[in-house]
Order: structure tokens, then sequence, then C-alpha cells
């Protein structure tokens, strides 16, 4: 815990003599340490003590210090405390009571995901808006950084349109534990234009763009996942769910006509993985999480229960 403190120490500290020149460091630490270990100030408290008192003694003006914030290109490890300057780029729906809102914020070096912690009591940010996000902690959540607002964070909104990285740039690499709780119509044994690059899904027979064709026949998940704490549009594709459940096209093929129905490959399907805990890797675009490896996911506490169960009746 004073560990942790003294981290902050020197992390504080650091960012204050990036900041004013000229300041001498041992005072900083001596003081920094005095608010917040021995008066346990907060930690923004802290700060704003420390910036007016190395104003005020090294007659620093205040219009003449200009904040310097983080680029989220240059954010790459957790772990750190940062400032940055961000426009909020889109709000996923939380699925999870302890996460008001979680989303993607960017400037123009990057983006990064944003969690807020409904325990950090702030006002909720608003898609197209920019804010500065004063103390954020970076965190890794399935080997993706992760922004964090909790309750020592400052989020000022400013009327500025900040420029992002263009969105076509978004595509994130990223693994995903959670519970498949819906798969949606267009899933199953599909139909698919044929006529080259199109790709669309047919229904009797029509593409929605190229009228009467021949269509192809194709197998995929189109669900939800959900992780605890946000939720996912995921797609699978072939090989995904043949290594989920062993039904590759011939096999969907076969059963449609054996049944004159080609939905019984959907009602199968939903039967075999509604509810079912996957691990999903695969690219998140700003829509959808498109799997390119899926497993079933056993979770270790699942392993750990057995275990003692087993010790207990032995
Ligand atoms: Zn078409």
């Amino acid at each position: 815990m004073l560990g942790d403190l003294m981290d902050r120490v020197d992390a504080i500290a650091k960012e204050l003599l990036e900041k004013y020149e000229g300041v001498d460091r041992k005072e900083i630490i001596e003081k920094l340490k005095k608010l917040l270990i021995e008066f346990k100030v907060p930690e923004n408290e802290a700060r704003r003590t420390m910036e007016n008192y190395i104003m005020r003694e090294y007659g620093i003006p205040r219009e003449s210090v200009r904040e310097t914030f983080t680029r989220i290109g240059d954010i790459t490890e957790a772990g750190k405390w940062v400032n940055v300057k961000a426009k909020v780029i889109q709000i996923w729906e939380s699925s999870s009571p302890s996460i008001a809102q979680t989303g993607l914020i960017g400037d123009e070096s990057g983006v990064i995901r944003f969690l807020m912690w409904t325990k950090a009591n702030k006002p909720p940010l608003v898609e197209g808006k920019s804010y500065i996000f004063r103390n954020v902690v970076v965190d890794d959540f399935g080997n993706v950084l992760r922004l964090n607002i909790n309750r020592t964070s400052e989020i000022v909104e400013v009327n500025e349109d900040i420029e992002v990285k263009p969105l076509e740039n978004l595509r994130e690499d990223i693994e995903v534990v959670g519970a498949l709780v819906a798969i949606q119509q267009n899933s199953g044994l599909i139909q698919r234009c044929s006529v080259e690059g199109c790709n669309r899904v047919v229904k009797s027979g029509k593409c929605p763009i190229h009228g009467k064709v021949r269509p192809v026949e194709d197998l995929r998940i189109k669900g939800v996942i959900d992780d605890g704490e946000r939720t996912y549009e995921v797609i699978i594709n072939e090989d995904g769910v043949k290594e989920l459940t062993g039904i590759d096209i011939e096999k969907a093929i076969k059963m449609a006509e054996e049944h004159f129905d080609r939905g019984v490959v959907l009602a199968e399907l939903k039967t075999l993985l509604l509810g079912k805990y996957l691990k999903v890797t695969g690219s998140l675009t700003p829509r959808y999480l498109i799997a390119r490896k899926v497993e079933f996911y056993r979770p270790q506490i699942r392993d750990e229960v057995d275990k003692l169960l087993a010790e207990l009746e032995g």
C-alpha cells in the first residue's frame, strides 16, 4: 500500500518536473509525501496544491503554464497514469452495473478503449464531444490497452473538435471470453450472392443489389457475446462453427435436405451453443468482433471447484 503511494508520489513529481522547469525535485517529493501519505489528501487535490505552491514560490505566471497531454498513440503500457485530450468516438452499451460507460476515444495519433466505473460518479460522456481526461490509468484487458476513469479522474469537456485518426485503421486484435447470449437471424446455413465481390446474403434467391442470382451456400453465426462488461456482435465463420460443433457446410446441407428445412441448422446451432462460454480471438471493427479463432471456454475457477469437491469427497 505504501509502495503504491510512493509510486504515485514519484509519478506526480515526474509530471510536475516536466511541466515546471527548474523546480527542485527533492522539495517536490518531500511535500508530496506529506500531502499524500501523512495527510492522506486525495491525489487530484495534492497535485493542485503543489501546482499552486510551485507557481507562487517560483513566480510562474498561471497563463504561461500549458498543460501537456499524452498522445493516445504513445500509450503503450499498462499501469501508467496519464492525462489525455480526446474525442469520444463510440459509446458501447455496458452489460454490467459496475460500469457506467465503455467505448472508444481518440486523437490524431490513435484510438483507445475506455471504461468508466460507476463508482467514479462522473457525468456521462457524449459521442462526438471532446474532453480532457486527467488522471486516468491504463490497464490491459484481453491484450488490449484501456483507459480507466475512476473516482480520482477528472473530466472536463472542451470546446474543440479534436481530429481523430481515421476509423478504417481501427481494427484491433482482441481476445474476448464471454457467454454467447444470442444467435441472430441470418445465421446457420445461409446463401450468398455469387456476383464477384458482392457476398451479400440472398433471401429467396434474390440479392438486394443484383436481384435473382445463383446462390452460394455458406455457414456462419452472427451472434452476441457478453463478457460481463459489454456485449459484442460477433461473426463466426464456417471454420469456427465447425471447430465448435463439428458441423461444416456439407453436413449442414445434408441436415437441411433430410428435414426439407434449412432452419434445422440454425436450431441445432442454437441448441449446441446458446449460453455457452466461448473464447474468441479476432479483430474488433467499429461494429463487429470478427472471430479468427474460437473455442469453448472452461473457466479455471470451475476446475478449482471440481478439484476442491473431489478432495472433500475423497
Ligand atoms: Zn449481389
